[in-house]
């Protein structure tokens, strides 16, 4: 029998659990994931648990991004329409009559977008006439400005997912450990630390032979992380504060829009307002301030986050009982908080490297950076690596 080849990947967030198991449908590899924070954590250092999360194309077209974004949507679409326990939902239908999509609506001065470069890039491409992705999400289509609401010239409108993550990534997880993966909750301080958590056997009574060996090969899915990560340091990341509020009241279309009231708008806010599937209530944005650390919520934004999302979708509050107080007051507040998009100058890092430890030496295949599409792009992220695996594997033989 031939020696298997021995996988550690660092990190438990959207990209670790899909590049796991995306390896793990590889025979030849053994796999095992450790991480500091696992599904079900919710913490400043994990961004997973904080996205919304959907899939709005954010890629240049003919960037290395586009090539993920687009090979991320069959692999969602399918769960969304044949496996309902991920978590993963359609928003809009094919007769797009009852629920009317995913809408985009542009101000005629994009107050945020002039503030962020990556947000002027997404507002470019989605704004243009033929996208690359208006033939890979369906219905989509521009919309005229009879269809918009007041105040918004141009739209755009398009068949989408969102996906509840405190039930996808549990998913993906159960996924793995059903594809033999290991998984182990650790912090490591240099990424070739790693090497030597192989994991040979679970630790549980049935297996008691537990055994730790020397990984081949290490893939780093450490997000924003990667920046303090030894043996990484990578200073070309940095973080997107993004702040939200889960609410009781459900959503019947995903929206995101600047603020209507663009004067008074703080920096780097927007209104976005998405249904979670199963459930699992709204989710309403946000901010997206680049460059700020702060893992604390502010009350002042969350309330501007709720004054917006009734100002934008009025029918949030249409079935409600409580009179006598202000709209945004009517919505029901689940819990507000606030993650760290790990975004990257350069975008994402997915490339192979030569690392030398004090006690291992091998090649680690680096994945993150994904910014604040870390979803839509996971599965066409971790086919990169999977192939930069085997490449490193080849190399090493
Ligand atoms: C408010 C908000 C909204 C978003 N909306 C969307 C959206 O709609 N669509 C979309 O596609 N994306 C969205 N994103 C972006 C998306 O959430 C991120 O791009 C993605 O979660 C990054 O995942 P990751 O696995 O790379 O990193 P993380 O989720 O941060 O995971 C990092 C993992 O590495 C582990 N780790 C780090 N350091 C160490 C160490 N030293 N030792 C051991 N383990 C370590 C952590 O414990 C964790 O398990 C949003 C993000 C935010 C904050």
């Amino acid at each position: 029998m031939t020696e298997k080849i021995k996988i550690v990947v660092v990190g438990a967030g959207v990209s670790g659990l899909t590049t796991a198991l995306l390896l793990s449908q590889n025979s030849d590899y053994k796999i095992t994931v450790i991480a500091k924070h696992q599904p079900g954590d919710l913490d400043i250092e994990y961004a997973s648990p904080w996205a919304g999360a959907n899939y709005i194309p954010v890629a240049l077209a003919g960037s290395h991004e586009e090539v993920y974004e687009r090979n991320t949507w069959d692999w969602l679409y399918d769960l969304a329409r044949y496996t309902p326990e991920s978590g993963v939902h359609l928003v809009g239908t094919f007769e797009g009559k009852d629920r009317p999509g995913c809408h985009e609506y542009f101000p005629p001065r994009a107050k945020d977008s002039e503030d962020s470069p990556d947000l002027r890039q997404w507002r470019d491409e989605i704004e243009k006439p033929n996208p690359w992705f208006e033939n890979v999400v369906p219905n989509w289509r521009q919309l005229s400005e009879s269809e918009c609401p007041a105040g918004y010239p141009r739209g755009v409108s398009f068949t989408s997912i969102c996906l509840n993550p405190q039930i996808y990534l549990p998913f993906l997880q159960s996924r793995c450990i059903k594809a033999g993966v290991k998984f182990r909750r650790l912090d490591i301080s240099h990424i070739t630390q790693a090497a030597q958590y192989f994991l040979h056997n679970q630790r549980d009574t049935m297996a008691p032979n537990i055994k730790n060996d020397t990984a081949d090969l290490i893939v780093n899915c450490t997000g924003l992380s990667s920046h303090k990560l030894g043996g990484v340091k990578d200073e070309k990341l940095y973080p997107v504060r993004g702040q939200i509020v889960l609410i009781q009241e459900e959503v019947d279309y995903m929206i995101s829009c600047a603020d209507e009231d663009q004067d008074t708008a703080a920096e780097g806010e927007f209104c976005y307002a998405m249904s979670r599937g199963a459930g699992g209530g709204s989710i309403l944005g946000g901010t997206y301030q680049i460059g700020n650390w702060d893992g604390k919520v502010n009350d002042s934004t969350t309330e501007r986050i709720l004054r917006r999302a009734v100002k934008c979708c009025p029918a949030l509050i249409a079935g409600s009982q409580k009179t006598g107080i202000e709209d945004w007051k009517k919505l029901t507040v689940v819990r507000a908080g606030v993650g760290l998009r790990p975004a990257r100058k350069d975008g994402v890092r997915i490339e192979s490297e030569l690392i030398t430890g004090k006690a291992w030496k091998g090649w680690v295949v680096h994945n993150y950076g994904h910014g604040g599409y870390g979803y839509q792009s996971s599965w066409g992220c971790a086919r990169q690596v999977a192939k930069l695996v085997r490449d490193c594997v080849s190399r090493a033989l």
